[in-house]
């Protein structure tokens, strides 16, 4: 239900995918870039480059099956692409776009010397075998060869997309290079030039930041009720680590269903449960809840973990967090953002709260091009430290301009790539 009356019916989550919601939040900055680079700003609005490939792969029956692949490369002015890869049944160009875009926005925030760019293939992973798995990666790797490089654009993973993919991404371009290229992919295993602390390094940027907004609003994260949308990789690190700094996890749901204790859920038992089960469903010491109740949920942290589009005008003004974090890429529909801003949710958005993963993907990257590797507590404390001073720069922003953290922490990455476009000039 919708009530807020001024939004306009374009706005509603129907009309939007993700590639309008990124639109309408460019929309929604413009005004508030400086006078110098507002100008500049339709250079935000469309992608650099953008390719789209036929993945054809030898199924395990014999038989050939094809898929379609992308990688859309939003903007280079501030350094090589970089952003993840995603296997999913529902991505389209659209919304790779959208995702290339956000690690635009988010690498600037960050300040890492990365431009945006991200990829995907249209697949269910879980109706593929290993092997099936693995001619899908390597002959996805090969068509996007073009574009990708240690300099050029530099793949991670997102969601559907692990270790091992990652590994065969390194070894099919170093096959094809006739020379190992570590850095062109980032997210691999420890023993092939991968970073301590990249896995939870996503769920460890969502804990940071929420701690920072938790200081700033006078709120303890011990004792905290937290819920959390998305138990993969984000969802998962994010709980164990608010569970280890004594907040109660209340509320999980994943694409199996929604599940809940008001005493705090064992998160690492459930985690177990989770993997043995591959569903929510039946953890130990906790009861079924329906979607409408997860929403609903009497809570102080909601951690939006999952995907885009979560959080829409029918849900939003059901939720009671006083602080959103979006641990996905564009869980909240621009119509949803006004509403939560009208009942005084604290957004922690996604180009700030989840930029842990790549900020130690540039770790991984630097620890790959110089052939040395640092300690856990280095990257972890280097980490805690980019996070903590991102945070401080968009909340001050936020503060000083009236904005809430989106358009705060958007101006901030824009104005850095316009800037860099600016100075670079216009080729020829
Ligand atoms: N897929 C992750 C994201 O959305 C990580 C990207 C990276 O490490 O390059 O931020």
């Amino acid at each position: 239900m919708n009530n807020v009356s001024h939004i306009p019916s374009y706005l509603s989550a129907e009309h939007l995918g993700p590639w309008e919601t990124y639109l309408v939040q460019i929309d929604r900055v413009e005004p508030h870039l400086s006078a110098e680079l507002r100008p500049l700003a339709p250079l935000l609005t469309r992608p650099k480059r953008a390719l789209i490939v036929d993945v054809p792969i030898r199924l395990d029956n014999g038989e050939v099956a094809h898929f379609e692949g992308y990688r859309v490369q939003h903007n280079l002015s501030r350094g090589p692409g970089k952003g993840g890869i995603r296997y999913h049944p529902d991505v389209t160009l659209a919304e790779v776009m959208a995702l290339s875009a956000w690690m635009t926005v988010k690498n600037a925030v960050v300040n890492v010397p990365f431009g945006g760019a991200k990829g995907g293939v249209r697949v269910d992973p879980k109706l593929l075998s290993m092997p099936e798995l693995e001619r899908l990666t390597r002959r996805y790797t090969s068509e996007i060869n073009i574009l990708i490089g240690q300099d050029k654009d530099i793949p991670a993973p997102d969601i559907n997309t692990n270790e091992q993919v990652m590994a065969w991404i390194m070894d099919t371009f170093s096959m094809n290079e006739g020379k190992t290229s570590m850095g062109v992919v980032t997210g691999k295993p420890i023993s092939l030039g991968g970073s301590l602390g990249r896995k939870d390094a996503t769920g460890r940027g969502v804990f940071v930041s929420t701690v920072e907004a938790a200081r700033r609003l006078g709120m303890q994260i011990e004792g905290a009720k937290v819920a959390i949308q998305g138990f993969g990789n984000v969802g998962e690190a994010s709980a164990r680590l608010f569970a280890n700094a004594g907040a109660k996890v209340v509320a999980l749901q994943d694409g199996s269903g929604a599940i809940a204790n008001p005493a705090g859920l064992d998160v690492r038992a459930v985690k177990a449960f989770r993997h043995q089960s591959g569903s929510l469903i039946g953890a130990p010491g906790a009861e079924t809840i329906d979607a409408d109740r997860f929403w609903r949920c009497d809570v102080d942290i909601l951690v939006a973990a999952a995907m885009e589009n979560q959080i829409t005008a029918s849900n939003a003004g059901s939720i009671k967090a006083r602080i959103l974090t979006e641990g996905a890429n564009g869980p909240t529909t621009p119509e949803a953002d006004l509403i939560l801003q009208e009942n005084g949710v604290t957004v922690i958005p996604d180009v700030l709260a989840n930029a842990g993963g790549v900020t130690v993907s540039y770790f991984e990257w630097v620890q790959d091009i110089s052939a040395f590797f640092w300690t856990e507590e280095e990257i972890n404390a280097r980490l805690d430290r980019i996070m903590r001073e991102a945070f401080a720069a968009v909340w001050d922003a936020a503060q000083a301009k009236g904005v809430v953290m989106r358009t705060a922490a958007f101006v901030l990455g824009c104005e850095r790539v316009l800037m860099a476009h600016k100075l670079r000039g216009l080729y020829p």
